[in-house]
């Protein structure tokens, strides 16, 4: 399977307390008015990428603990999202998205072990992680989700 992927790097801030490679997904449809990674917003500015390259670059960090997926807007190309998490093992997986966590299918939640969800909004924003108020931080603890307080 392919996807559009504007790049891969190393992150020191997106998981707290671990060393995490970064999935930039090109191309993003909720258009935030606030949102600041506007330059990702035209999934054809991405490269298109396979499953297999992704998972590759991921596997050329081994240093990394955890693997976090955002844009962009990751969910936008939620079969390559998925096949990637099925394909990954056993690293931490983290979602950043847009969109609120009752709208992600459980197919994708069951992969994953952290999601910080809901949209940037200007008017919520707080000089702390998540960015603004409205945004949630959900951890899986033993199979189910609890959202942690920040
Ligand atoms: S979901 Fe994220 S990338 Fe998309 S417009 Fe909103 S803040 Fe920007």
């Amino acid at each position: 399977m392919y996807g559009s992927i504007a790049r891969i790097t190393t992150s020191f801030i997106d998981v707290p307390g671990s060393i995490a490679v970064a999935v930039y997904f090109a191309g993003c449809s909720i258009r935030c008015p606030d949102c600041q990674n506007k330059q990702l917003w035209d999934r054809a500015q991405g490269l298109a990428m396979s499953t297999d390259t992704v998972v590759a670059c991921i596997q050329e960090h081994p240093l990394a603990e955890a693997v976090v997926f955002l844009g962009g807007e990751p969910t936008d190309q939620l079969d390559f999202l998925h096949s990637i998490c099925c394909t990954i093992g056993s690293k931490k997986k983290v979602l950043y998205t847009g969109r609120e966590f009752e709208w992600l299918p459980t197919t994708l939640t069951d992969q994953l072990d952290m999601i910080v969800c809901g949209p940037y909004r200007q008017e919520l924003h707080v000089n702390k992680w998540p960015a603004s108020s409205n945004q949630r931080v959900l951890l899986k603890d033993q199979g189910s989700w609890i959202t942690q307080v920040t």
